[in-house]
């Protein structure tokens, strides 16, 4: 992690980044290699802004910059919470990228969706809280059904319409996790081990959850999809599952940035950031 900022900032962000890693890691891809993260924060809020070009973006992977195949750029007087959010999305596509390589793009989503709302506390994490946006869109019913997620090629999820595939994506899979309070939950890797497998298509799919699932038909899983989302939006209540876990205790190393290095680095991402490189 570079900065230019001061040292008790970076090391604010780095503990959180160990944390969030370890937290993923540990409770949902246990056997799974940790990828490395090269990151750099700016300390200077306007600088990371005419990088990034958006006002609202608070931290990216830039993909293509540095020796770790991407690199992270987070804005140093973030809000917290949605910078949080935004580093434990685009972890948990890393690590889905090595337990589970040819997932297909919606299971990853809802997955990364699920995850990303991830809290690390004293004595373990918190999994669970419904992403804001994505709660609201399943709500008021502007989520598109099951049978349009999984006939929807990638590039759907990226287009104009894409908020509409997320919220279906996180309610697909906040149901599989925590539907029936939470019934079906250990049979997920088998679920997703077997949607990886089966051919890319609505059938293919339903026989993949038809094989880990027999007891469920899609109806009654899209149904619990949306029953879910509005149970929580009314009750203003999360389906939260606390995990203890030990607190990981993380010791920041810092040295002296290499100017060389940094520079290099630097004419990288400015060659790369334009605004079609940003990741959801
Ligand atoms: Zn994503």
């Amino acid at each position: 992690m570079h900065s230019d900022g001061s040292r008790r900032s970076l090391e604010d962000v780095l503990v959180r980044l160990e944390e969030t890693h370890v937290a993923l890691t540990t409770a949902f891809f246990p056997d799974t290699d940790i990828p490395l993260i090269e990151g750099m924060v700016f300390s200077r809020g306007e600088e990371f802004e005419t990088l990034s070009g958006n006002p609202h973006v608070v931290g990216l992977f830039v993909p293509r910059v540095g020796p770790t195949g991407s690199l992270l750029a987070v804005r140093g007087d973030a809000d917290r919470d949605q910078l949080d959010h935004i580093v434990a999305h685009e972890l948990v596509h890393r690590l889905i990228l090595q337990a589970f390589p040819r997932l297909p793009v919606w299971v990853n989503e809802g997955l990364a969706l699920y995850l990303e709302t991830v809290q690390v506390r004293n004595k373990g994490v918190l999994f669970g809280a419904a992403p804001r946006d994505e709660l609201l869109v399943a709500n008021y019913g502007a989520a598109v059904s099951l049978a349009e997620l999984m006939q929807a090629p990638g590039s759907s999820l990226h287009g104009p319409d894409g908020h509409r595939y997320y919220a279906s994506a996180w309610a697909f899979m906040h149901q599989l996790i925590l539907g029936e309070n939470g019934r079906y939950y250990r049979r997920l890797s088998a679920a997703l081990r077997a949607l990886q497998e089966v051919e890319r298509t609505p059938r293919g799919y339903a026989e993949a959850l038809a094989a880990v699932y027999p007891e469920r038909t899609l109806p009654e899983m899209e149904h619990a999809m949306f029953a879910e989302a509005a149970w929580m939006y009314h009750m203003g209540a999360d389906h939260i599952v606390a995990m203890r876990l030990a607190r990981v205790s993380v010791e920041p190393v810092t040295a002296p940035a290499d100017p060389e290095y940094i520079r290099g680095l630097s004419l990288q991402l400015l060659a790369r950031l334009r605004p079609d490189y940003l990741l959801h």
